[in-house]
């Protein structure tokens, strides 16, 4: 592949191996002085000269002698970035960092067995709750029921259509390094995570599974893993975040491809293979498995709808889109779905090309936006992105995060994670974040020139480009609005009901429903009732209805007369459009002023949604049912 950057896997030399073990010495609590120490360096060089592929180090986990395999990780040559500033060359070491991972952080073992000769039960009662309370405590899931579930447990083969009879090739597939990074995760789901893979990966297909201990304050829930087939573990000293420990078991692996999962999910049948054969068809592909769902209060396992594609807001929250087209029975179950988006925890990537795209950004924390982020690039650089039907795994969703996003909060570390992605593959559509998030401008996002770097590196197409060919179906806001998008008034959403013939110049009545989240609504089909528009300058309030040749046209919400009185309901009709009078529309001119809809030439008339089947415009009193609240405001 052109541009790929170059990957030297050869062994260090033997100098960097002796000042390994004299390091990896100290941390044993057998040989503590420094005299000792040189003796045994001196002693395992000696075993080099033999088994130059062993190096053993010595150490304690949980009573249980362990004995570690020194692991080569394989040598890192950075990109060929040139620093302009102090500030670029900060980022660049920073960079750098992020990239090299120490080989004495890379734990393996000598006496491996298989995970049914590993002592689960032991593994799983080290860490056991007993009573109800604490039960959610560590990951805001049941450990009282996850515990007592068996780690090679069966569940439903939850695939559709043909895919069950789908027939794989058996040899000849790209391998995978299967990397999990876990912050405080539980015993048994991580371990559950781990048999599942090994049970329902081919042999052949699963090269190793990179476990990364992103600073969990238990440190034996990794270490004590590391003595099953396959299971590698790199230590994060200091916690990292899910992205740069990410990237940093990217850095150690060594399969074809990398396939990322969260440490709570189990894989299902033939998982691997759809998406291991897609990306040898096609090596610049990111593909995902249908995300299937665990109950996190009965550990169910429930098959997921197979009609979903990954999307994102303006507010760049990621989201599921409705497919136009859903049946089971005429849907090609064997065939990806182009996907705009994907949800992050779960994908298979080629390992070159997963290096050649940079990457994750580094500079990002802890959790969050960083599938969006990648799938902009992927898409952008000249990628591609699927969901394969026939691809499931089961995720343990949870409501909330159980862990902690240091001092600044997890809301000020989503939003500065966007920020940075935003700055770098939005173009002018930042606007609509912003217009979306106007808090978020007090963030910072930081120096962004090696990620500008990739950018360039390797040509990626702007912004407009992804929205008019990979997401065509996302609503573009009409700039020169004051207000745009849905609009909320309590809980609901302001809604047109349109009324059944269109013949008195009459398209519907304000009022308001649940709201229906757009593109996220089953029902959805082309334009949307909860879509408005507060134009600038003409003050015009709007929302596109169907005419008969099926083209969309802005209609405008006013009063049926124009004289708007106290009580007047308010409807949507044709624009009444006279540039020499201006009091010809004062029916249908309105302003938005702090959280309140007024009409511009009747300042103390404002819409009222007292009642939510028919808006009315009334006296200002600020009562809630007068409290308007947009997604979008001044783009
Ligand atoms: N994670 C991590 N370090 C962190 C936060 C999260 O390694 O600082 C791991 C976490 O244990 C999980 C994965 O990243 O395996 C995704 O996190 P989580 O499950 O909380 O995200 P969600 O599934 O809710 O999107
Ligand atoms: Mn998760």
């Amino acid at each position: 592949m052109s541009g790929v950057r170059k990957r030297n896997v050869t062994k260090p030399s033997s100098q960097s191996v002796a000042s390994k073990i004299s390091k990896g010495s100290k941390k044993s609590s057998s040989f503590s002085t420094p005299q000792l120490i040189g003796i045994v360096s001196a002693l395992v060089l000696g075993i080099l000269l033999f088994c130059p592929l062993e190096v053993f180090d010595f150490f304690l986990a949980k009573n249980q002698k362990i004995v570690r395999v020194k692991y080569e990780v394989p040598e890192f040559v950075p990109t060929d970035f040139v620093a302009r500033n102090e500030v670029e060359e900060e980022s660049f070491e920073l960079y750098k960092k992020a990239r090299i991972v120490d080989n004495e952080d890379v734990y393996d073992s000598h006496e491996k067995v298989s995970w049914n000769d590993f002592n689960i039960r032991k593994y799983i009662n080290a860490g056991r709750v007993t009573n109800k309370k604490d039960a959610y405590k560590t990951a805001a899931f049941n450990q009282l029921v996850s515990d007592d579930i068996p780690m090679d447990r069966n569940i439903p083969d939850t695939r559709l259509g043909s895919c069950p009879s789908q027939e794989y090739p058996s040899e000849g597939l790209p391998t995978t390094s299967i990397i999990i990074t876990f912050h405080n995760e539980l015993r048994s789901t991580l371990l559950r995570t781990i048999v599942s893979v090994i049970r329902r990966t081919p042999a052949n297909i699963l090269k190793e599974i990179v476990l990364v201990d992103d600073a969990s304050s238990d440190p034996n829930v990794g270490m004590e893993l590391i003595k099953i087939e396959k299971v590698k573990l790199i230590v994060n000293r200091e916690r990292q975040g899910l992205i740069r420990a990410r990237i940093r078991a990217a850095m150690v692996a060594t399969g074809d491809t990398l396939t990322f999962l969260d440490s709570h999910v189990e894989v299902n049948r033939n998982w691997i293979q759809p998406l291991m054969q897609r990306i040898q068809q096609n090596p610049k592909i990111v593909v995902a498995p249908i995300i299937d769902v665990i109950n996190k209060d009965t550990f169910k396992y429930i098959g997921a709808d197979a009609f979903l594609t990954g999307g994102v807001s303006w507010a760049m929250v990621f989201r599921w889109d409705w497919l136009t087209q859903r049946g089971t029975s005429t849907m090609d179950h064997t065939r990806g779905l182009r996907s705009p988006t994907i949800a992050g925890g779960l994908f298979s990537i080629s390992k070159a090309w997963f290096h050649e795209l940079g990457e994750y950004d580094d500079q990002m924390d802890i959790w969050g936006g960083e599938n969006i982020e990648f799938s902009f690039r992927v898409w952008q650089c000249g990628g591609e992105m699927e969901i394969l039907p026939c691809s499931r795994v089961g995720h343990v969703f949870r409501d909330e995060h159980p862990y902690d996003f240091g001092k600044k909060g997890s809301n000020n570390v989503f939003v500065k994670n966007n920020n940075r992605f935003v700055h770098t593959w939005m173009d002018e559509y930042t606007d609509f974040y912003y217009g979306t998030r106007p808090n978020a401008k007090s963030i910072e996002p930081g120096d962004l020139s090696v990620r500008e770097h990739f950018k360039e590196k390797l040509q990626c197409k702007g912004f407009k480009w992804y929205l008019e060919n990979v997401y065509p179906r996302q609503y573009v806001p009409e700039r020169n609005s004051v207000a745009w998008g849905h609009a909320k008034r309590g809980e609901h959403c302001l809604n047109v009901f349109p009324t059944k013939s269109n013949k008195s110049g009459v398209y519907g009545q304000l009022g308001a429903a649940n709201c229906n989240q757009g593109l996220n609504n089953p029902s959805y089909q082309d334009m949307d009732k909860q879509q408005l528009v507060l134009k600038k300058f003409t003050g015009l309030f709007q929302q596109p209805v169907q005419m008969k040749d099926g083209k969309y046209v802005n209609k405008c919400f006013g009063t049926p007369d124009t004289t708007p009185t106290d009580g007047a309901k308010v409807i949507l009709a044709d624009c009444v459009s006279n540039a020499e009078v201006r009091e010809a529309n004062s029916h249908q001119r309105w302003n938005y002023v702090g959280t309140n809809i007024k009409l511009e030439d009747f300042p103390h008339l404002c819409l009222d949604g007292s009642d939510l089947g028919s808006f009315r415009v009334r006296t200002c009193t600020g009562s809630d049912s007068q409290q308007i609240l947009w997604e979008m405001l001044n783009i």
